[in-house]
């Protein structure tokens, strides 16, 4: 079968793969295969809103994962999978709890270009493997700890303040499926509702800022966080749990992201960035400089590594990993992949099932 314009249907199906990849741009695919840049677009488009791909791109029903394919009307979508390009209906994917496959092109190109692409690419990469993993969603009674909406108490110290649904990638083994590029519903809209309570807590002596990854706000929503955190007393810092100076390091480059800093120093607490970096090939030149200017600016930095089959379940990987944040971070102990839905391909020997 030939379109208006004269392209087979598997030509079709064979370039709108790859623009859905997003390892090239729109440009060189449109170059590559010598047809119009909008032409690639289209193609991309109308496979994510319902294209259905050639039987060849699909998984056969028979296949030996028994994964069901076509639910009724519900629109197909092709997802690259470490495994190949498949497509799946909307509502199959959202039975599965499988999140989106977003990574930037910074981290992309970075982890290809790293000499350990072929561990790296488990953190962000789909794999088939997610839908036969079992699992549940709050695997640390996040919701029993909210003590207001998007605050957490479950520490006495510690706040854990849920700021936004959003990350520059999502990780597959990532702990909140549950929300991270899904759903804002759990998280924090009332920020004076939030210090009340904190200022009721004094034993509460810092706040983590999570969800998500607080650095996909913008700096102007993050100062505004901190008109209702810095004027109370009893907290001491100030902590952002995030993955961006992985992902996407030039994000730390914004002047008035320093500003940020400068700010929460000038209150008199303590900024902290606690990174996850969970192999020593994630840390780029970039990402090392930018850390280095950071605490020059008085942030103190830790990392947090998750322990992930496939990714860094090898003593060497993570003593070169633990190494490696000498440059700039202090190392606090790994934490065991989760028994979240869909995290089972990183649960290896040391899986917390608890
Ligand atoms: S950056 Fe953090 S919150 Fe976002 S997907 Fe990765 S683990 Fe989850």
């Amino acid at each position: 079968m030939t379109t208006r314009r004269g392209f087979t249907a598997d030509f079709e199906a064979k370039v709108a793969p790859e623009a859905l990849r997003d390892d090239k741009t729109i440009q060189e695919i449109a170059a590559k295969h010598k047809v119009h840049p909008n032409q690639v677009s289209t193609w991309k488009r109308q496979t994510v809103n319902g294209r259905t791909l050639p039987p060849s791109q699909r998984l056969e029903k028979s296949s030996a994962n028994q994964l069901a394919l076509a639910d009724e009307g519900s629109p197909m979508v092709a997802m690259n999978f470490i495994e190949g390009t498949h497509a799946f209906s909307e509502a199959e994917l959202q039975r599965h709890e499988i999140t989106q496959y977003r990574v930037p092109r910074f981290y992309r190109e970075h982890i290809r270009a790293s000499g350990s692409y072929e561990q790296l690419k488990h953190i962000v990469e789909p794999s088939l493997q997610e839908f036969s993993s079992p699992g549940t969603l709050d695997t640390s009674g996040e919701g029993e700890n909210t003590v207001v909406h998007g605050l957490q108490h479950k520490y006495d110290q510690t706040g854990l303040l849920l700021v936004t649904e959003q990350c520059a990638a999502f990780c597959r083994y990532c702990f909140r499926k549950r929300l991270v590029g899904k759903s804002k519903e759990e998280i924090a809209v009332d920020y004076e509702k939030v210090a009340e309570y904190i200022t009721r807590h004094p034993e509460m002596n810092n706040v983590l800022l999570s969800g998500g990854d607080p650095f996909m706000l913008s700096t102007t929503r993050l100062h505004g966080i901190m008109d209702h955190l810095l004027p109370i007393p009893h907290l001491t810092s100030i902590r952002f749990g995030t993955k961006t100076i992985t992902f996407n390091p030039r994000r730390f480059a914004d002047v008035k992201l320093l500003g940020l800093f400068k700010r929460i120093v000038k209150a008199g607490k303590t900024p902290v960035i606690v990174a996850h970096f969970d192999h020593f090939a994630e840390f780029s030149e970039e990402a090392e400089k930018r850390i280095l200017e950071l605490r020059e600016g008085g942030v103190q930095f830790l990392n947090q590594a998750v322990l992930l089959a496939g990714v860094n379940d090898d003593p060497e990987i993570l003593a070169a990993t633990i190494q490696k944040c000498h440059s700039g971070c202090t190392t606090v102990l790994p934490f065991p992949g989760s028994a979240d839905d869909g995290c089972l391909p990183f649960s290896g020997p040391f899986a917390s099932r608890g």
